[in-house]
């Protein structure tokens, strides 16, 4: 399950309340559907105000590929999510945009300015797959605020924090014990070392901490001494030294330190900056520091809960067990390109000019009632529209046609999809409820 968020007639946001506390203020009348994604009821009353608001913290674990959002009010964890980014996708389709374009200047037509090298880059640009992941999150992050009292932010920015783990003593009581110490420099080594085996490059396998003169040989616990080795490689190399093991190089490349610029993630510090813009703080936290409280935690290796395990003002418990993380994957907003090719290059279709199609668009999430035929029933699904009116939706997870006159919109599309969990669909109020509402949020 998830709280369900609740804004006031006024659409001031209040404490997020349990789904149970939701269906009673549904069912009596007191509350209508207003939003389905993330899904908030908006009271028909005036609230307590701002002021009675319990301030969330919205923690964010950026990735690559999946973003993770927890949503926690003390050391409760009321929504999570799961934001999958469209990353490659965007490039492999201004890679196709380019390609178009340069298959029409080269045909015989008339000329075309050359469209390449006539723009300069702003400062601070990013490639647009990363602004894509960048701009994401902020949407996110300005869709909670509008539903829920968000009081601060908290975002893992690095890896590792080399100043923290080199000097200890700046660092107080918590480094010096060396638990979270252990954890910084271990993302260290993992990063230095490009997680594999410094002796036989093994990769994907368990990779000990290894100490390049060994202890007993008068060797130190400095990470200028440490390197990652696989298993067997470890237990082989023994009591010998890097270079008496047949490794020279390893104890060479030990001694240069990871340059700090070598580890620093553009995409992460530009959404730092992205974040401070809400006018929010901003705590940010270190990935070595989430591994620690996910460990100290017991919390298994998912995108949320690394989410809820960013940053120091993690809470010593965590009370997530009954959350259910909605599952994002962001999809865009259609193409422009009006012209489809094939595989050479040559224009073999072309879309219609406009998106609407019997008031419906692709993206769309609709309700259809199917009374006879293959697939009679009742389903819910993002719509993909035809002009012929036979629509595409997916039924047990394949490809159905569904003619238009048998459905219904519920959720206009915003450039996500939304994978129904179980807990999110029993949320959506029973049938026989207020007929009305559900047009609320359109
Ligand atoms: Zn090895």
């Amino acid at each position: 399950m998830q709280y369900v968020f609740v804004v006031d007639t006024n659409k001031v946001p209040q404490n997020p309340v349990h789904p149970a506390s939701a269906r009673r203020l549904l069912s009596s009348g007191q509350a209508a559907v207003w939003r389905r994604y993330p899904f908030t009821i908006i009271l028909k009353t005036v609230g307590l105000g701002p002021l009675f608001a319990q301030p969330c913290r919205l923690k964010i674990d950026p990735g690559a590929t999946t973003t993770g959002l927890a949503l926690l009010q003390g050391n409760r964890v009321l929504w999570a999510a799961e934001l999958t980014h469209r990353g490659q996708r965007i490039k492999a389709l201004l890679d196709a945009r380019r390609a178009v374009r340069r298959s029409r200047r080269q045909r015989k037509t008339r000329y075309r300015a050359r469209r390449f090298l006539n723009r300069a880059r702003p400062d601070g640009w990013l490639p647009p797959s990363l602004a894509s992941r960048v701009a994401n999150i902020l949407t996110w992050v300005r869709r909670l605020e509008r539903v829920c009292p968000l009081g601060a932010l908290s975002q893992e920015l690095v890896r590792f924090d080399t100043q923290l783990m080199q000097n200890p003593e700046i660092s107080g009581v918590e480094y010096q014990r060396g638990t979270l110490a252990g954890f910084e420099r271990r993302e260290y080594l993992l990063e230095k070392w490009h997680r594999t085996c410094a002796y036989c490059g093994a990769q994907q396998v368990p990779l000990e901490e290894e100490h390049i003169i060994p202890k007993s040989r008068g060797g130190s616990d400095r990470v200028s001494n440490l390197t990652l080795a696989c298993v067997p490689c470890n237990q082989q190399k023994g009591t010998q030294t890097a270079a008496e093991f047949g490794h020279p190089e390893v104890q060479a490349q030990a001694k240069r330190p990871l340059q700090a610029a070598a580890a620093v993630n553009t995409a992460r510090w530009a959404l730092y900056r992205v974040l401070q813009t809400t006018g929010l703080p901003v705590e940010v936290g270190t990935g070595g520091r989430t591994k620690y409280n996910r460990s100290r935690l017991h919390l298994s290796k998912t995108h949320w809960h690394d989410a809820a395990a960013v940053g120091a003002s993690t809470p010593d418990t965590l009370r997530l067990r009954h959350i259910t993380p909605l599952l994002i994957t962001a999809m865009g907003h259609g193409t422009r390109q009006r012209c489809r090719t094939n595989a050479s290059g040559f224009p073999i279709a072309h879309r219609a000019r406009q998106k609407r199609v019997f008031g419906m668009q692709t993206g769309d999430v609709v309700k259809a009632i199917v009374p006879k035929g293959k697939y009679v029933g009742t389903w819910i699904s993002r719509v993909v529209v035809k002009a012929s009116g036979w629509f595409d939706i997916v039924i047990h997870g394949k490809k159905a046609s569904v003619h238009q006159q048998h459905c219904a919109r519920l959720w206009a599309a915003d450039g996500y999809q939304y994978t129904l969990a179980a807990a999110a669909a029993t949320l959506f109020p029973p049938r026989t409820q207020s007929p009305g509402s559900p047009q609320r949020f359109l």
